[in-house]
């Protein structure tokens, strides 16, 4: 049975001899076993993330850039494995898993920017004969913890970037997809990242807790459920951490009744039921406006009853499993509520049987009419194949269900009046926003985080928030007179 270990100073290593699980959601078999780290692992990495980090923030951006640079390349080169690897392990199809890598690998691309990224303003004659300008310097070690729906993605919102800003990076991935982690983190080396600016530390809440309270960690990056994302949080900010700290979703498409509903329902089905519903941009609320709820309901129908539930070797499949039998036996439990709760159950994917594959944790689409906000399938994030058709009267009871909801991750809206888009687009309580887009995920020069219970802290995600979150801004103010001997002055500097 292969053994995922933790990647410190560039190595595969672990000195824990604790060992978790992990399965094929296709299959139930368990592939690998991972370890869970101890606090041997955690001093290991964070020594040698302190020593490289020291002499990383003195290589200079454009040769981080030259290294970066040829990192991308080998993620290209290497894009197959890499999703099969997300594939095995999280159950996603090839081509999602490609995709999802894709959109990892854009912000690689984007740090190789970062001789321009890092530049600082500047101002000449800020008083006679001074200057004044700022740079942004590294922070330090920064550290990630990520979520299982994107074990590519997610964490390459954040490494490549704070690395690029002169940090070393500790990322404590999924303990139920880390694989990837370890094989981007050997990609890293390989372009010729120094040993130790780059480490992969595998585990559960004990690593977690400890890069909390580790003094020697400047920031950590959280993506995950509001419930943790809450306590990394909290916790952070009471060890005085810089965090951003990513949480749950229930994002909402709002299809008006002039929208072109062939485009709606294609949006919705592909962001409900993509991925098995395991994103935090998935669409799990489609609300119909006005008296298009029936047919946009019967053609949701229709279309979904189309789709092949398969495992990812199924060229054919457009959703695989969820990520646990957990996990599925949560979400049958949730769609059991939906029912008691009187929501009329369209299409239920509970008893969906896949030949051969009988042990795999699939659940097939599910679609809820009638549902409403009292609902706990409305109020909670499901993250599997379940939609719910919430109807609404009007676009003001319809945009007031965007705004009320606890979550404010994404929204769409799908209509052919501009007037009303710009509407919804400024008054739409939510951070990431479509006009007739299903998932308006921002690309990695724009910067990616949601509001209210989907996103804790100042900063989002890649893009110029990115580059601040792992940089602090220094302003030097100086002047070179010929005559130093002026006297002290006890006013007020003014022009
Ligand atoms: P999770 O919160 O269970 O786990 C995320 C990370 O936190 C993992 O590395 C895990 O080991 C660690 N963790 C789990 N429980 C912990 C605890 N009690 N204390 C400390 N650490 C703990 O999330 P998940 O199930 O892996 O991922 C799914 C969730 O992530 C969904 O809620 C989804 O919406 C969210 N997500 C959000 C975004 C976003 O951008 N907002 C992106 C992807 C996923």
């Amino acid at each position: 049975m292969e053994i995922i270990t933790n990647y410190i100073n560039g190595k595969k290593v672990n000195y824990s001899n604790e060992y978790l699980d992990v399965y094929n959601p296709s299959t139930g078999e368990i592939v690998s076993k991972v370890v869970l780290s101890n606090k041997e692992d955690f001093s290991k990495a964070v020594n040698s993330s302190l020593k490289a980090q020291i002499e990383w923030s003195n290589v200079t951006p454009l040769k981080r850039s030259r290294i970066i640079s040829k990192y991308k390349n080998l993620i290209e080169n290497n894009i197959e494995d890499l999703a099969k690897t997300v594939s095995t392990e999280h159950g996603k199809t090839l081509e999602d898993a490609k995709g999802s890598v894709t959109r990892g690998l854009e912000v690689v691309e984007f740090a190789c920017g970062i001789p321009h990224l890092l530049k600082g303003e500047f101002s000449n004659n800020v008083g006679t004969n001074i200057d004044s300008w700022s740079m942004r310097q590294p922070l330090g070690i920064c550290a990630g913890i990520t979520p299982f729906n994107f074990p590519a993605m997610v964490p390459m919102w954040m490494y490549p970037i704070a690395i690029a800003c002169g940090n070393s990076f500790i990322l404590k991935p999924s303990e139920k997809d880390p694989s990837c982690a370890i094989m981007l983190a050997e990609l890293f080396s390989e372009a010729g990242l120094p040993d130790g600016v780059f480490n992969v530390i595998n585990g559960n809440k004990f690593i977690v807790d400890n890069i909390i309270e580790e003094k020697n960690i400047s920031a950590i990056s959280f993506v995950g459920s509001t419930s943790v994302a809450k306590y990394i949080y909290e916790k952070s900010a009471k060890n005085f951490k810089r965090v951003q700290s990513l949480g749950g979703a229930k994002n909402h498409l709002v299809v008006m009744p002039d929208a072109n509903i062939d485009q709606a329902v294609d949006g919705i089905i592909g962001a409900a039921y993509g991925s098995a519903g395991e994103r935090c941009m998935a669409v799990s609320v489609a609300v119909a406006v006005g008296g298009i709820a029936d047919e946009l309901v019967e053609k949701i129908k229709i279309n979904s009853n189309k789709l092949v539930v398969a495992p990812w070797t199924n060229d054919e499949a457009d959703m695989g499993p969820v990520i646990s039998k957990e996990h599925k036996n949560n979400i049958n439990k949730l769609i059991q509520t939906g029912v008691d709760e009187g929501a009329k159950l369209i299409l239920d994917g509970r008893n969906i049987n896949i030949q051969g594959y009988e042990n795999g944790y699939f659940i097939g689409p599910t679609l809820f009419d009638n549902v409403t906000p009292n609902m706990e399938i409305y109020k909670k994030e499901i993250f599997g194949p379940v939609l719910s058709v919430v109807r609404a009267k009007n676009y003001e009871e319809a945009i007031s269900l965007v705004n009320d909801h606890e979550y404010g991750n994404g929204t769409s809206i799908y209509t052919s009046s501009g007037q009303l888009a710009r509407d919804f687009t400024t008054n739409c309580n939510i951070g990431m926003v479509g006009v007739n887009v299903p998932i308006p995920v921002p690309m990695a020069f724009h910067s990616f985080g949601g509001w209210k219970n989907s996103l804790f802290g100042d900063h989002a995600m890649h893009g110029r928030e990115g580059i601040n979150f792992y940089t602090k801004l220094k302003t030097i103010t100086s002047r070179w007179p010929e005559n130093i001997n002026q006297g002290p002055e006890f006013v007020m500097p003014v022009n």
